[in-house]
C-alpha cells in the first residue's frame, strides 16, 4: 500500500495553518497539524481538519452539469458546457448589452491565488460593470477606511500582540474565527500571552464571547462601537493625553477629528452604547498609560451601519495617541511583497462613479443590490455567474433573492457543490478543492503577524471532471473568442505574477516551489509607516477626510434615532460558531452532531422570561425584512435586548447537499434588509448587525 504525508496550508481562513495531508493509494485520507511549520506551529482548528470531509463528500459535484428537461441535470462534458455557455453569454450580450451579464464572487476565491486575477480579466472582456462580491458583506468598510486615511486600501496595520501593553477588540471573537484582516495561527495563545506579560485586554461585545476569557468584556449596544470610540478620542482629548506632536507633524483635519469626536462626551455616547461612562474614561486612562497600545476590530463592527467610520476612529486611536508604528501599537505588516507602495496612491475622492443606483464606491458593486439588478424593469441583469459563492444564503431579503434567480435566462454556478444557489443554476461546473490545486497563502499578505509564503503542489489529482477556476475563465473566454492564457498551449505559465512579486524582494517562486519549507520574513518592525508606507499625497494621515462630510451628519442623524429608540429595542446579531464558516460546513455531518444539527436564537434570560420563552422553546422571529421560526436557547452572556443567530444555514430544498437539506436550520439573512439604503454610502458594505426584529414565543 502506497501511503505519503504532503505538507500543504489551510485556505478556509486567514492564518493559513500549516498542515500535513496523509495520501493513501493516491485518496487523501487524512489531515493533521503541521508541527515542523515555523510559523503556525501545529495549530489548526476542526474547521481546516474537516476540510478533508469535504474533499471526501460524496455530493461534490464531479461534473458539468446542465439543467435539462424537467429540471433535470444532465451531465456534460467541458467542451459541451463552455461552447453552450459561451454561446448564451454571447446572444444575451449581443441582445442587451454588456451590462446584462454580471458576476458574484464569492469569499473562498481571497483564499485561491490565481482565481481572483482569472475572475478580473474575464470581468473586464466581459464588459459588464455589474460585478458583484461577497466582500461587500464583510469587510468592503476597511478598504474604504484605509484608503480614506492613508491613501491605499491595503493598509491594515495590526497590532503587535507580542510587545503590546493594552489590546482593545471591537467586534471580534477570535476563538471561533481565528481572526480576520490579522493572520496569525492560535490567536488565543498569543492573547494568554499577552495576559501573562501583564497586558491589559478589553473585548468589546454586545455578548460575552468564547474569546473573552483573557481579557475583560466591555458589554456595547450593536452598531453603537463608532460612538464608543468617539467618546474615548473625546476623553483622550479633554484628558490632554493625545500625542499632540505626531497629530501636528503628521496629521491633517485634526481640528475636524477632534470637533466629530466632542460631539460625544463619555455621558452623551453612554445613552445609546450602554458602557457606561467611567468605563470609558478607565478605558481612555489604561489606553494613555500603556507603553505600547494597540487596537483592532472586525466584522461585528464591519456589518454594522458605519463600519468606514468606525475603522477611520479605530485608525485615529492608534494614531493620535501616537502608537501607530509603535512597538507594542499597531504596526503594518509587509510579508513578501510590501503591496500598498507597489500599488501607489489612491485617491479616495477619486473612488466613487455615479451609477445607476446613485453615487458608489467604485469596483464590485453592493451584494445587496444584486436581486434589483436583476429583477430591475429596465436593463436586468438576465445572466449571472456565481463563482464559489452562495448569494442566497449571503446576502439580506431571501425572499427577494429567490424571486430574482428564479428571473434569470442564465445562471452559471463555479462551485464545489450544487449549494442553495446553484439549485437555479442552468449550469453547475465543478471547481477544485484546496488539496486538488497548487497555491500560495497570499491572502495574509500585508496582515501576517508573522509573515512568511508557502508553496502547496496539488496534494491529489482533481475527482472527476473538477477543474481550476482560472482553468474555467480561460475556457469561457476563448468561447466568448476573448484572449485566453490557454491560447498559448494547455499549460501556461499562470504564475508569474507571484513569481514577480517575490522576485522583487530578491526571492524565487521555483526555489521556495523545489525547497518544501514556508519561507519566513522580516517580522512586525515599526520605523518605516510614516517614512516609507503612507500613501496619501502630502504624507500625512488624513484625520478627517473631507468625502466624510455626509456620513458624519448622518453619523449624528443614526444617533439621534438610537436616542429615541432608547435601549430596550430588541437587536439581532450574528453570532459566528467554531461548526461553522459561512455556509461551508452544512454539508459535513462531523459538524452538525448532537445539538448543533440545527442554528438556534441565543436570547438572555430576562429577554426569555418576558417573552415566556422556556429553553429550547419556539420562537418567531420577525421584522419588515421576514420572519424565521426555531428554537431558543437562553443565553446569560447577550447584553439585554440582544438576540443572536448563526448564518450560514437556510438549506431546506437543497438537493445537491443531502445532509444540509436533512439539517437545515434558517437563514439568518431573511431578517436582514436589502436593495438601496440598506448599505453604507461610503463602503457599499451592507448592514447585518444591530437589525430590529420582534420575538415572540410560538404556541
Ligand atoms: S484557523 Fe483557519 S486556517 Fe487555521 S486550520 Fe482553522 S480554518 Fe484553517
Amino acid at each position: 500500500m502506497s501511503e505519503r504525508d504532503v505538507r500543504t496550508f489551510c485556505r478556509v481562513c486567514e492564518p493559513a495553518c500549516g498542515l500535513v495531508a496523509t495520501v493513501r493509494e493516491g485518496e487523501l485520507v487524512k489531515l493533521a497539524p503541521d508541527r515542523a511549520h515555523p510559523v503556525t506551529r501545529g495549530f489548526a482548528c476542526n474547521k481546516g481538519l474537516a476540510g478533508v470531509e469535504i474533499h471526501k463528500d460524496p455530493d461534490r459535484l464531479n461534473f458539468p452539469v446542465r439543467r435539462g428537461e424537467a429540471g433535470r441535470g444532465e451531465r456534460v462534458t467541458w467542451d459541451a458546457a463552455v461552447e453552450q455557455i459561451g454561446a448564451q453569454l454571447r446572444a444575451i450580450r449581443e441582445s442587451h448589452g454588456p451590462n446584462a451579464a454580471a458576476m458574484y464572487i464569492g469569499n473562498p476565491t481571497a483564499f485561491n491565488t490565481l482565481a481572483g486575477p482569472a475572475m478580473g480579466a474575464f470581468g473586464a472582456q466581459l464588459g459588464s460593470k455589474r460585478t458583484f462580491s461577497s466582500g461587500t458583506q464583510d469587510c468592503a468598510n476597511k478598504f474604504a477606511g484605509s484608503e480614506a486615511v492613508f491613501g491605499s486600501s491595503t493598509m491594515h496595520p495590526i497590532p503587535d500582540l507580542q510587545h503590546t501593553d493594552f489590546l482593545l477588540v471591537f467586534g471580534a471573537n477570535p476563538r471561533v474565527s481565528h481572526g480576520s484582516f490579522i493572520s496569525i495561527a492560535d490567536p488565543m495563545k498569543s492573547l494568554k500571552d499577552a495576559r501573562k506579560r501583564g497586558a491589559k485586554l478589553y473585548f468589546v461585545n454586545p455578548r460575552e464571547t468564547e474569546s473573552a476569557e483573557p481579557g475583560e468584556t466591555i458589554l456595547i449596544r450593536p452598531d453603537t462601537d463608532l460612538y464608543l470610540m468617539a467618546a474615548l478620542l473625546h476623553e483622550l482629548d479633554r484628558t490632554d493625553s493625545l500625542d499632540r506632536e505626531a497629530l501636528a507633524t503628521r496629521g491633517s483635519h485634526v481640528a475636524e477629528l477632534l470637533a466629530f469626536a466632542a460631539r460625544y462626551p463619555a455621558e452623551r455616547a453612554a445613552r445609546v452604547t450602554g458602557v457606561p461612562a467611567d468605563t470609558v474614561r478607565r478605558l481612555a486612562r489604561e489606553l494613555a498609560a500603556a507603553r505600547g497600545a494597540s487596537v483592532h476590530m472586525s466584522t461585528g463592527v464591519n456589518m454594522g451601519r458605519q463600519g468606514t467610520l468606525a475603522y477611520w476612529l479605530l485608525h485615529m486611536l492608534s494614531f493620535a495617541t501616537g502608537n501607530l508604528d509603535r512597538r507594542g501599537g499597531n504596526i503594518l505588516s509587509v510579508g513578501f511583497y510590501p503591496a500598498a507602495r507597489a500599488a501607489g496612491r489612491r485617491e479616495f475622492a477619486q473612488s466613487f462613479a455615479d451609477t445607476e443606483y446613485g453615487r458608489l464606491r467604485k469596483g464590485t458593486l453592493p451584494g445587496n443590490l444584486l436581486a434589483d439588478a436583476i429583477l430591475a424593469k429596465e436593463n436586468p441583469v438576465r445572466a449571472l455567474v456565481v463563482v464559489a459563492g452562495n448569494p442566497l444564503l449571503s446576502i439580506g431579503g431571501e425572499s427577494r433573492m429567490r424571486e430574482a434567480l428564479g428571473k434569470l435566462d442564465l445562471l452559471v454556478c463555479i462551485d464545489l457543490y450544487k449549494n442553495a444557489t446553484g439549485e437555479y443554476a442552468h449550469w453547475l461546473l465543478p471547481s477544485t478543492d484546496m488539496f486538488e490545486r497548487a497555491d500560495v497563502n497570499i491572502t495574509g499578505l500585508g496582515l501576517q503577524h508573522e509573515p512568511w509564503l508557502q508553496w502547496s503542489d496539488a496534494v491529489v489529482a482533481p475527482r472527476g471532471e473538477r477543474r481550476e477556476e482560472w482553468w474555467i475563465f480561460a475556457r469561457l473566454s476563448q468561447a466568448l473568442g476573448f484572449k485566453s492564457p490557454l491560447d498559448s498551449g494547455p499549460a501556461p505559465d499562470v504564475w508569474g505574477r507571484i513569481a514577480h512579486m517575490l522576485k522583487s524582494r530578491g526571492h524565487s517562486l521555483d526555489a521556495v516551489r523545489a525547497s518544501g519549507e514556508p519561507l519566513v520574513f522580516e517580522p512586525l518592525t515599526p520605523g518605516k509607516f510614516f517614512a516609507e508606507q503612507l500613501q496619501t499625497a502630502d504624507g500625512k494621515v488624513d484625520c478627517c477626510p473631507p468625502e466624510f462630510a455626509d456620513a458624519l451628519a448622518r453619523a449624528e442623524r443614526i444617533f439621534a434615532e438610537l436616542e429615541r429608540e432608547g435601549l430596550g429595542k430588541l437587536k439581532l446579531i450574528t453570532r459566528r460558531d467554531a461548526y461553522m464558516h459561512n455556509s461551508w460546513y452544512a454539508n459535513v455531518p462531523a459538524m452538525k452532531r448532537g445539538d448543533r444539527d440545527r442554528n438556534r436564537l441565543y436570547i438572555h434570560p430576562d429577554d426569555a422570561r418576558e417573552r415566556e420563552l422556556a429553553e429550547g422553546a419556539k420562537a418567531r422571529v420577525a421584522n419588515a425584512h421576514g420572519a424565521v421560526e426555531l428554537e431558543v436557547t437562553h443565553d446569560g452572556g447577550l447584553m439585554r435586548g440582544v438576540v443572536a443567530l448563526t448564518h450560514g444555514w437556510g438549506n431546506r430544498g437543497s438537493t445537491g447537499m443531502s445532509f444540509a437539506a436533512r439539517t437545515p436550520g434558517v437563514n439568518a439573512n431573511a431578517l436582514l434588509p436589502s436593495g438601496l439604503d440598506s448599505f453604507e454610502p461610503l463602503s457599499s458594505q451592507a448592514f447585518m448587525t444591530g437589525i430590529p426584529v420582534e420575538v415572540e414565543a410560538l404556541a
